[in-house]
């Protein structure tokens, strides 16, 4: 193994640690959102609450929504991770979709399933 092979596979395992820790976020963030609706959906079966009606249907059909919306979130973070997971495999990871250069190791960690660089990210 060369010195620049060396330095590429200890990026990598950085990057896979990153990308791993980022997988328990979002697999943690999904298992307690998913409880918080699961837990307003039963409150709101048991109030029998009126959405049409009762001001108190809509705040619960609100919050039952924007959880909702945030566990889609994290289901589609981890969907992503995935895919970021594969291109780390098959040695495409960090490297830009549309231009084909590589994103610089700040982008990748603030955005580590990002698939293109900030030039493509912005056009
Ligand atoms: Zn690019």
């Amino acid at each position: 193994m060369t010195p620049k092979d060396a330095a590429a596979t200890a990026s990598r395992s950085l990057q896979r640690s990153a990308l791993e820790a980022a997988r328990a976020d979002a697999r943690a963030r999904a298992v307690a959102l998913a409880a918080e609706l699961h837990a307003i959906v039963e409150a709101s079966e048991g109030a029998n609450l009126d959405d049409e009606k009762d001001p108190e249907g809509a705040t619960v059909a609100f919050e039952r929504q924007r959880v909702a919306s945030l566990l889609d979130g994290a289901r589609a973070q981890l969907v992503a991770l995935d895919a970021a997971e594969d291109r780390l495999d098959d040695g495409t990871y960090g490297i830009c979709s549309e231009c084909g250069t590589p994103i610089p190791a700040p982008r990748l960690e603030a955005l580590p399933t990002t698939t293109r660089c900030v030039a493509c990210a912005r056009r």
